[in-house]
């Protein structure tokens, strides 16, 4: 790891001020990413811009019909906190099933639609529940946020502050994952609201995606029998040492029916 400088700003203000006079610069939330890409020498920031001492990043608050929770809230606070668990126990659920009780108690929200890992599972729910990433410049809808692998809509130095879930009439996640990482070989994020259903896939592709098949059968018909015989095209999907596209195939498929029975 080769040197640099750290800094620990009070207030968005001065991390955008510190991130633009720091040369190749990263802010850094729990470090779960980033850390091991500095050590791996994948990025090599010549200032780290630290998020955890501005006040207001981490919480949770339900406002209306949306559900708020701030950039630098731990996925150990998301899975156990009561607000989320009684609004959308789907979300914490996700939570709890993220990684192990370290990763838990380090990694953030925030770093994680940050950084869009293709196999990470908050994406799936941010889609899925029609989010809103709120961040110091302004807000991002979540149709438009995620723009493949590891490419969002964040501008160079833009920082999430909170993403606000809309609450759902039910959801439920279902996730196939890898023994080791616990990423998602699949996971599925299934959301039903009056207006309809929102059906978003991670882990099998390059990137989260909606299911818009499964999406009309459902809005249609919110029942397992209604998704039968549905399946995702393997051309559009990974293969990898874990798993052929075939398989995510029919992954994809089986979790799909698993969440709707559990929503
Ligand atoms: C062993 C292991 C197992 C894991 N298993 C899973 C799993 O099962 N499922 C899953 O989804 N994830 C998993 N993860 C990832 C985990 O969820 C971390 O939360 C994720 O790596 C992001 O880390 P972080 O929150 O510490 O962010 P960091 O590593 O600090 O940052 C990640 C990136 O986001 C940027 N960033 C961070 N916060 C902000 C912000 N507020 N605004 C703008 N940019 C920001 C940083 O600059 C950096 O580029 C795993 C990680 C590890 C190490």
């Amino acid at each position: 790891m080769r040197d640099f400088d750290y800094a620990r700003p009070a207030s968005l203000a001065d991390a955008a001020a510190a991130f633009a006079g720091g040369g190749e610069a990263a802010f850094i939330a729990g470090g779960h990413t980033l850390l091991p890409a500095i050590k791996s020498r994948l990025r090599m920031p010549d200032t780290l811009v630290d998020l955890a001492a501005i006040p207001g990043l981490a919480g949770v608050a339900l406002e209306g019909d949306t559900l708020w929770i701030g950039a630098m809230t731990t996925h150990a606070s998301v899975s156990t906190d009561a607000t989320v668990t009684s609004a959308i126990p789907a979300l914490a659920r996700l939570a709890a099933g993220i990684g192990d009780q370290q990763v838990r108690n380090r990694g953030t929200l925030g770093g994680v639609i940050a950084n869009n890992d293709p196999a990470a599972d908050y994406p799936s729910a941010v889609l899925a529940l029609d989010a809103v990433v709120e961040t110091d410049r302004g807000t991002h809808s979540a149709d438009d946020y995620f723009q493949g692998m590891f490419s969002t809509a964040l501008e160079d130095g833009e920082i999430i502050r909170r993403v606000g879930f809309k609450v759902p009439l039910a959801a439920a996640y279902a996730k196939f994952r890898h023994p080791a990482s616990r990423y998602a070989i699949v996971g599925v994020f299934v959301a039903r609201y009056a207006s309809g259903v929102r059906v978003a896939v991670t882990g099998a592709g390059p990137g989260v995606f909606r299911w818009a098949e499964a999406e009309a059968a459902l809005t249609a018909s919110f029942t397992a029998a209604a998704v039968a015989g549905l399946s995702l095209d393997p051309a559009d999907l990974n293969t990898d040492i874990h798993a052929g596209a075939e398989y995510r195939a029919h992954i994809a498929s089986v979790m799909l029916a698993k969440a709707i029975s559990e929503a």
